[in-house]
């Protein structure tokens, strides 16, 4: 009893800094509007809620498991951390927090991988809850840390313990980095930070090709400036117009990977491919930005 009332209050702890962190440091807000989409009703605080899941769900291991083709997850409950495979060693996305290092460390372990081979790491976007740990990776790999250009002065502000961010290259809109016969495509979409990168590559499986989408949180913050409302309207539209076979997601709960890890059967269909799943999320968080704007405009009209 007493122990799970402390792990409530850890999680609260940790929920309430993530999302002050997550809306720009501002404190508690109101629930704010809410959207139904495809029969789902959502809150702002019930989207966020989502992505952390329950209590310890950030620091708490998920099963290591194949995704498709040369991708497998790596991450925990709610943060999705993926391992790209090559021949010429591997690419990381996500570092999440330095508590979870060793937890990504034996995923990458009990998948027969080595985290020693990791010669890339790259991020979604530049909130402690996804990318802390890049100096810890970068020190314990020597893996060489890329990152969108409109995210850097973000990511440098994260240094856990003092250490400095690690950037050994900047990417801009639209850059390739290749890797062992894989090509990622860096494709900006800011919003929920200023350097939001949704990454895209094909892979193979059976004989076909697929495109996958690592999506980067298109969650909108409390408050929508001028710029905020253009970056997520540019990023929309080209999150709707990038191929998608297999749509993935910052935190887990944005491609319903719980559900879709207890649908694999061996010698079954991929759960992880899911064409018409790729509009899902972009759906709900769209919803949402055009009605915490409504709000907005409601409270303060345009004169
Ligand atoms: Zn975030």
């Amino acid at each position: 009893m007493k122990v799970a009332v402390v792990a409530v209050l850890v999680w609260l702890v940790a929920a309430s800094s993530y999302a002050g962190q997550a809306r720009g440091g501002r404190g508690a807000q109101p629930p704010g509007p809410s959207v139904t989409v495809n029969g789902q009703t959502w809150t702002q605080q019930s989207l966020f809620q989502r992505n952390v899941g329950g209590p310890d769900d950030m620091t708490t291991p998920f099963p290591p498991h194949k995704i498709i083709g040369n991708i497998y997850y790596v991450g925990t409950k709610s943060l999705a951390v993926f391992l790209v495979v090559t021949p010429a060693g591997n690419i990381l996305i996500n570092s999440t927090y330095e508590r979870n290092v060793p937890i990504i460390q034996k995923s990458i372990e009990q998948l027969g991988f080595k985290f020693s081979d990791t010669k890339i790491l790259l991020g979604s976007h530049a909130h402690g809850d996804h990318q802390e740990a890049d100096a810890m990776v970068k020190q314990m790999t020597g893996a060489q840390v890329m990152a969108m250009a409109e995210d850097v002065p973000a990511l440098q502000a994260i240094k856990p313990g003092g250490k400095e961010h690690p950037i050994d290259r900047i990417l801009h809109d639209g850059e390739a980095i290749t890797l062992g016969g894989t090509t990622l495509v860096a494709h900006l979409t800011p919003g929920h930070t200023r350097g939001c990168t949704t990454w895209v590559m094909r892979t193979q499986e059976g004989g076909k090709s697929y495109d996958v989408m690592f999506s980067c949180s298109l969650r909108p913050p409390g408050v929508l400036t001028p710029s905020v409302v253009d970056e997520l309207n540019h990023s929309f539209k080209v999150v709707h117009a990038l191929p998608c076979d297999v749509p993935l997601g910052d935190h887990g709960a944005q491609y319903s990977m719980q559900e879709k890890f207890a649908k694999v059967r061996p010698g079954g269909p991929n759960p992880f491919i899911d064409p018409a799943g790729c509009a899902v999320e972009p759906d709900i968080q769209e919803a949402m930005f055009h009605a915490i704007l409504a709000e907005q405009r409601a409270a303060a009209p345009v004169k």
